[in-house]
């Protein structure tokens, strides 16, 4: 069982927090400020996280826009694909260090995601002595299928980390990326329009579990199940809701 990562609570107190209120600055608005950058293309910018607060991580930041409004769904396919071969790469990069037991690479999206900057970015983490890999197996991104192509597969999941809704697409790590860009959209889409019509909130996470494929699960995010919190159950629905959902769905990925 891997051990927690050890969080600096005195340093995420320094943090800026402007996911709901906008008289923060925004650290990201203005490049000209930011430091340590490792890669740029155009006004995306890759660089080091300012804060540093989980121990033996290496933690890095992708900044996706110039301003704060918008997200990755409401983006033209053309940009949103730009920014998802940018980190897709980056993360392969820092994986092939070899330096970590794993990377890690996600997205915070609304106020229930725990993100704390509103400004579209995504993460990418190297952990130093802790891999996702033994807790996180294939069967978590498997479940009833809501659609398939000739790249893609995206599934509900039965057998979910947390629940109660997640949603994994699962391609070769090959595949082009603006058809799974394209898919990651309406998989967004379909759920900021459903589970997270309130909340507004996601995140996403890329996987690389050591086969022949990658996959991202996008979570719908709103308060954690108690059943989780306190005994690590995790819960999903029946298979009436699931073909509920399978032909709800059918329209956001035509
Ligand atoms: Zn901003």
């Amino acid at each position: 069982m891997n051990k927690p990562l050890i969080f600096d609570i005195a340093m995420g107190r320094t943090k800026p927090f402007n996911m709901e209120n906008d008289m923060v600055r925004c650290p990201f608005c203005d490049p000209s400020t930011l430091t340590d950058i490792l890669a740029k293309d155009g006004h995306l910018i890759w660089l080091m996280n300012k804060y540093p607060v989980l121990r033996d991580t290496w933690p890095t930041v992708i900044i996706e826009t110039e301003g704060d409004e918008g997200e990755l769904s409401t983006l033209s396919l053309n940009e949103a694909s730009r920014i998802i071969q940018f980190g897709y790469d980056k993360w392969h990069e820092t994986m092939a260090s070899k330096e970590f037991a794993s990377v890690i690479f996600f997205k915070n999206y609304g106020p229930m995601s725990g993100g704390s900057i509103r400004h579209p970015h995504s993460q990418i983490i190297g952990l130093r002595n802790y891999d996702y890999r033994e807790d996180i197996t294939v069967e978590h991104m498997n479940g009833w299928l809501l659609h398939e192509d000739q790249h893609v597969r995206i599934t509900l999941s039965n057998h979910p980390i947390i629940g109660f809704f997640e949603y994994n697409l699962r391609f070769k790590a090959d595949a082009p990326m603006r058809t799974i860009t394209l898919r990651l959209q309406q998989t967004i889409r379909y759920v900021l329009h459903s589970m997270s019509r309130f909340s507004q909130s996601y995140n996403y996470y890329f996987y690389d579990l050591h086969d022949d494929y990658r996959y991202i699960k996008v979570v719908s995010r709103y308060i954690t199940p108690p059943l989780f919190v306190g005994y690590g159950i995790s819960q999903t629905c029946d298979d009436k809701r699931a073909a509920h959902i399978i032909k709800d769905s059918r329209p956001f990925f035509e």
